[in-house]
């Protein structure tokens, strides 16, 4: 060979080896992509893990701090707010009674006309619209003005057969799901605002007294009889309908527990003893938090960022309002660092609250043999046009990891509750039953949730206690049950006996 074809086919051989080298390098970056991709995916999975051990040290820890909070006023993460309803519904609850109902996402407007001894829910109807964010973050007026005058707005529209004997006075039962520290059964001053809301010049002031004055701004005719959350709305529209409801658990926007205790076992009441001899607990579960509570650094990020950071620790890695929330801040570090969806990070994918638990749900529930659904929320929220089957096959991973963790936690929750109550275990020859009211919209519409929770309490007390343990859906439950409140404290109750 001469000189310059040997020279030219070393040339060839290299140009040849430099692509075979590039092909390789490509298919490495690609393969060690992924590997990051696995590796970021089973970290994830490793923190969020709940196995059975754990829910039930957890369950410990919520009783432990249960009574604490019982114990004395600051003793504990858990407020266990005493509600001043020491009498649950009976069913005899006569007349026309309304409901507000405020506490996240929502606020429901409601009038319910109770039919008395075995009468039961003769009418009701109600009115819905959202909060518009900016009023989150205002001022008291400006909140309650809003909402006082949708209130008013209903009221003008109110057939003449639902208004009021002369001289009466319409009443109103308030369901506030933000920790309120009740002075009466209608009247308690925020402790603090949780869920996105942030209003200053309310903190500490009475909750009823800012409505009232807003009611009177508006001109509505209206008396605040009954100040309540979800919860206790909850539990009493459940006890309503079936005497053995003793547990309410919101699983919505946010999270947060109701049950009847015994008045003897709440060490800080000094009030009278209720004739029951039982005072229903708001529990603030929300702000629980324990040292076994599986957090990763994504949880920790986004409490970091969050409006109330340290606090509502289990409410953010539980409730609706920060699941979806989680999966985008897993995402983003899959997009960045493995670059799932291609060299450059989708820039929506950077937005926080983007990417809301409704839309997880739908990708998490996709039954499609190609995960179109995930397609099409990756594409029409995250704008993020081309996804692989091998992609698309992650996040509904990601979505089944942030589901099981937060429905393992709600059911170590409610176990812990059962154990207070002594609910637990069969009791000697008893067959007594515990219907646990549930109501949020992740509960009702997050199919997947909803089945891994109370697939988890039957698993955590046994197959022979599961049996006595209910889960019933107490649909708007929490507005009828202030409605059934507001008669049960009613100012004319003495006229009608
Ligand atoms: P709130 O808690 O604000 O009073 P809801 O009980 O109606 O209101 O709960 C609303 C929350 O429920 C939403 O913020 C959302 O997180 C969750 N949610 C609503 N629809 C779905 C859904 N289809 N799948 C999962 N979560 C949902
Ligand atoms: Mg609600």
């Amino acid at each position: 060979m001469r000189k310059a074809a040997v020279g030219a086919a070393v040339v060839g051989a290299a140009a040849v080896c430099a692509v075979a080298a590039l092909v390789v390098r490509h298919r490495m970056r690609k393969s060690s992509k992924w590997a990051r991709c696995v590796s970021i995916l089973r970290e994830f999975e490793e923190k969020c893990g709940t196995p059975d051990a754990k829910l039930k040290q957890l369950a410990d820890a919520m009783v432990v701090e249960m009574h604490a909070g019982l114990a004395s006023e600051g003793g504990s993460k858990l407020k266990m707010l005493i509600s001043y309803v020491d009498n649950l519904p009976t069913g005899d609850e006569d007349g026309v009674f309304y409901a507000l109902d405020l506490g996240g996402t929502n606020f429901r407007v409601l009038r319910v006309q109770l039919g008395g001894k075995a009468g039961g829910i003769v009418h009701q109807e109600f009115t819905e619209a959202s909060i518009p964010p900016n009023l989150m973050v205002g001022t008291a007026d400006a909140l309650f003005d809003y909402i006082a005058e949708k209130l008013a707005n209903f009221v003008a529209e109110e057939e003449q057969k639902f208004n009021q004997p002369p001289g009466r006075q319409r009443e109103l039962g308030f369901t506030f799901s933000f920790p309120v520290m009740q002075t009466s059964i209608n009247s308690g001053n925020l402790i603090r605002w949780t869920k996105g809301f942030s209003i200053d010049d309310m903190v500490g002031k009475d909750v009823v007294a800012e409505l009232s004055k807003a009611l009177e701004r508006k001109g509505v005719d209206m008396r605040v009889s009954a100040l309540v959350n979800d919860t206790i709305g909850t539990l009493a529209g459940g006890r309503y309908s079936n005497k053995d409801v003793a547990v309410a658990v919101i699983l919505g926007t946010g999270t947060n527990a109701a049950y009847v205790e015994r008045a003897q076992a709440i060490p800080k009441w000094h009030g009278p003893l209720p004739k029951s001899g039982e005072m229903v607990i708001n529990m603030e579960w929300g702000n629980f938090r324990a040292s076994h509570l599986p957090l990763t650094k994504y949880d920790n990020a986004l409490d970091a960022e969050s409006l109330n950071p340290g606090e509502q620790i289990f409410e953010k890695i539980t409730s609706g309002m920060y699941l979806g929330e989680i999966l985008r801040r897993v995402l983003l570090k899959m997009a960045e660092e493995a670059a799932i969806f291609g060299d450059e990070v989708p820039p929506k994918l950077q937005c926080p609250f983007i990417l809301r638990t409704p839309h997880m749900s739908a990708m998490h529930h996709d039954a499609t043999p190609d995960l179109k659904v995930v397609g099409d929320k990756l594409k029409d929220i995250l704008e993020i046009p081309n996804t692989s089957l091998k992609v698309r096959r992650v996040v509904v991973e990601l979505c089944n990891i942030i589901a099981t963790r937060g429905a393992r936690l709600a059911a170590a929750g409610i176990l812990g509750i059962l154990k207070k109550m002594g609910r637990d275990t069969p009791r000697s020859g008893g067959s007594a039953k515990t219907v646990i009211a549930m109501d949020g919209g992740l509960y009702e519409h997050y199919t997947e949730y909803r089945n891994c929770l109370e697939t988890t309490l039957n698993e955590l007390v046994g197959e022979e206690m599961a049996a006595h343990v209910v889960f019933e859906h107490s649909v708007d439950g929490s507005g009828i049950g202030a409605a059934l409140l507001a008669a049960s404290h009613s100012l004319y109750l003495e006229d009608k006996s």
